[in-house]
């Protein structure tokens, strides 16, 4: 940000006002952030634009007021985030992909194979509409990473958008408090553990032996269990 604004003859400093804009008052629209000049809104508005999603549907569960979101995207591609209240936080779900080429057997999110992989802006768009929509701007404490999409087969656009949820002017959401969720790509997970973004990782095992894991979750078949295990601990 600081860099753009510097490249369009503005002070650095602007770009901090900006950010406070988009992510902490949920501003999407330049007009509307009155600590610029008019000029600078309308220079802004020629040359920039601040992405959005849609959201287009939402439900509650009777049970424990579970909030799922549909969501329009940009190019009429559709995902789905899940709010979850639990007693130390409230958590969303975010999906990191356009559907899943993974395969796994009790997932819709694979039915219809891959569409494409999810801009870092596009998963962190997912929390912010909740945040905004919510009354009181309900405070977001925790972000799963395990909707529809296997993170890892994003791994940069994943890991940047980790960076931006972390970042105290973005979320500002402990690193700890972020949670990954693999099928259990074994190269990926090796590469995660050595960038300096302490997470936690999870992974969807569904099975107690590869015998039952293989016909469910063809990943299985190139990386079984035992390798996962060891791999996890590494
Ligand atoms: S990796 Fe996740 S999203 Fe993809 S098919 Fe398997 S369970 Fe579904």
């Amino acid at each position: 940000m600081e860099n753009l604004f510097i490249k369009m003859g503005f002070k650095k400093y602007r770009a901090k006002q900006v950010t406070n804009w988009i992510y902490k008052k949920g501003v999407e629209d330049f007009q509307q952030m009155t600590n610029l000049s008019q000029e600078m809104r309308d220079i802004l508005d020629k040359n920039v634009y601040i992405g959005t999603i849609k959201i287009v549907e939402k439900k509650a569960s009777k049970i424990d007021g579970t909030e799922k979101y549909l969501y329009l995207l940009e190019d009429n591609n559709i995902i789905e985030s899940v709010l979850m209240r639990h007693s130390y936080g409230n958590s969303i779900c975010v999906s990191s992909q356009v559907g899943c080429r993974m395969g796994c057997r009790l997932c819709a999110s694979t039915i219809d194979g891959f569409v494409r992989n999810l801009r870092a802006w596009e998963m962190l768009d997912q929390i912010l509409q909740i945040k905004n929509s919510l009354e009181n701007s309900l405070p977001i404490t925790h972000v799963v990473i395990m909707g529809s999409g296997e993170p890892l087969e994003n791994y940069d656009e994943v890991v940047k958008f980790i960076k931006l949820v972390n970042m105290p002017e973005i979320l500002n959401i402990s690193f700890r408090r972020i949670t990954l969720s693999t099928c259990g790509l074994l190269p990926a997970i090796i590469k995660l553990a050595k960038e300096d973004i302490p997470i936690t990782l999870s992974v969807s095992l569904h099975a107690p032996n590869d015998e039952i894991r293989n016909k469910i979750m063809p990943i299985n078949k190139k990386y079984p269990i035992s390798p996962l295990i060891s791999t996890c601990k590494q």
